[in-house]
This record gives structure tokens, sequence and C-alpha cells, in this order.
């Protein structure tokens, strides 16, 4: 049965990228990878629980540098504890503890960067953290990384303003405080010494993925946070499954392999946020499949 990924880290020269968990989801995988994938969990049931129930992982990425940057990439679910009946659940509440476990409080963090704007990457935005049921009647009242600037790209924040989608960020707790601070990047711009922007839309307008390199160059590898570009491991292979929450399905199959054509490497490793057992891993070349051939005229005889 797959479990939701414990923290883990990866070294890229001085940098360090570490996997900080604050919960995780179970979802209905039938409602989740809608017609793409008509009975297509038969080769996969590993990945699903006795319910047979997918689930994802849901945390944040630390990303720390020689020279003494702290920058979170997405925010998780915040203090969440709540189920869609037949369809889903969500329990979070454990980054600010995670964080502690490095030795970080929230005013260390100099940097958050947010992957895309969905509920699951923005809950610790502020002190509200956003559930499907409303959270009338509350403010927020503080961000929660008060030090930080907080990345995003335009195209994902103008998306989601004024609409009330509740897959997206809940205005009162993360729209309006960040309203004064948000900062935009774009596609190829450097955050921090080694960490580049990767703009990779589809999942949503303005989805961002994160490359880590050595910036001294004495380490040839990267590591690429992939944000929601995969789900989980099965779509390694299986990269044609769009999911239901894909704003653009067929754009981000495109991003999609186009990706995991560039990932085919020894030298990267990959980062999948929502993967459970262990985040980080590396995708494996294309095996070869059986085929057919014609005949040559000589085997057939005369
Ligand atoms: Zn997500």
């Amino acid at each position: 049965m797959p479990h939701p990924a414990p923290r883990a880290q990866v070294s890229i020269g001085g940098t360090t990228v570490t996997y900080l968990p604050d919960g995780h989801g179970r979802l209905d995988p039938a409602a989740f990878f809608p017609p793409s994938a008509p009975g297509g969990w038969a080769p996969h049931r590993s990945h699903l629980d006795p319910d047979g129930w997918f689930t994802v992982s849901i945390g944040s990425f630390l990303v720390r540098t020689a020279d003494g940057r702290a920058l979170l990439v997405d925010l998780g679910l915040g203090v969440v504890d709540f189920s869609i009946p037949g369809l889903a659940e969500f329990r979070g509440g454990e980054l600010l503890d995670s964080l502690a476990a490095e030795g970080l409080a929230p005013t260390d963090v100099d940097t958050v960067v947010f992957t895309h704007l969905h509920h699951d990457h923005v809950g610790w935005t502020t002190d509200l953290a956003p559930t499907p049921d409303g959270t009338a009647g509350r403010a927020a009242t503080a961000l929660t990384f008060p030090r930080a600037r907080h990345l995003v790209a335009a195209a994902e924040w103008h998306h989601w303003s004024g609409t009330a989608d509740p897959a997206g960020p809940d205005p009162r707790a993360v729209q309006q405080p960040l309203a004064e601070r948000i900062a935009f990047v774009a596609d190829g711009e450097v955050i921090a010494p080694g960490v580049r922007v990767l703009a990779t839309p589809g999942h949503t307008p303005g989805h961002l993925s994160l490359e880590v390199t050595d910036p001294a160059g004495r380490d040839g590898r990267r590591l690429v946070v992939l944000g929601d570009v995969l789900h989980c491991q099965v779509q390694v292979a299986e990269s044609h499954w769009t999911c239901a929450f894909d704003h653009d399905p067929a754009q981000a199959v495109r991003t999609r392999e186009r990706l995991l054509a560039e990932l085919r490497d020894d030298a990267v490793i990959v980062a999948g946020g929502h993967f459970t057992e262990q985040v980080f891993g590396q995708v494996l070349p294309v095996t070869a499949r059986r085929a057919w051939s014609s005949p040559e005229p000589a085997l057939l005889g005369r």
C-alpha cells in the first residue's frame, strides 16, 4: 500500500533540496484521472490502497543555497482535515514542524515560490487555511512567512483573480493578503543562485517548475521540482493520463512529454511533490516494446 512520502533530501553542490511533508490526500482514481485512463489502473494496482484509492503526498520543497538563502517551493494544505464524500480526503498541518526540524523558523524563509495556486499548494500562505466548505466569517490576520518575497507566474495570478473555483485559492486566504506582496516571475528567470524558473503550463495556465543547479559549477547534475506536471510515478509511463483538474489537458500532455524527454538523463534528479513513498527519483530511458515486422521473403520459402 502506498504511503505518503517522508522527508528526504538531495544535495546539488552546496545547495540542498529537502522535501518537507505537510500532509496527504486520498482520492478516487476514477474521478481524478477520468476517461484518459479507461481501465488503465489494472497494471498499476500496487499504486492504489486496499480501498482502491489513490494517495498523494502533499508538502513543500525547501531549497537552501550555499550563500544562506532559504526558499520554499509551494505551501501545502495548511491546518485542514476534511473529506469530500466519495471523492477525496485531505489532511495537512505538519509543514511548520517539518521546517523546524530543519532548524528554521518561518521568519528564516526569504522566498516563497508557487508552482501554481491550487488549494493544495497555497495552504500555509496565511493563518487561514482554505477548505471547500468555506471560511466564512474568518479573515487571515498574517502571512505565515512574513519576511519572504512571494513569487508566482503572472498568468497564474491573473487566472485565479476574481474566480471562486473550489480547486483554486480562497481569495480571503491567498489573493487579498498577498495583493501588495506578490511578485511575478517568468520562464528562465533565476530567483536565487542556481535556482531557475521553467514555464510548464497546462495543469494551470501559469504553472511553473524549478530547476536547481550548482552555481559553482562543480556538480554537473541538476534537479527539477516538477510541481504538478506529474501527479504520480505512474504518469512517467502513462504520460497521456490527464487529471480532472488540468486546465488545458492537451497542453498538460505536451508539457509532460517535453519535460519527460528532457529529464531522461542520468544527470537529472526529479522531484515529484505528490509522489508516494519517495518524492525524488530519475526517469529511465524508454525500453523496447514488442513489435511486429513483416517477413523477409527468405523466411517464407516458396
Ligand atoms: Zn497539487
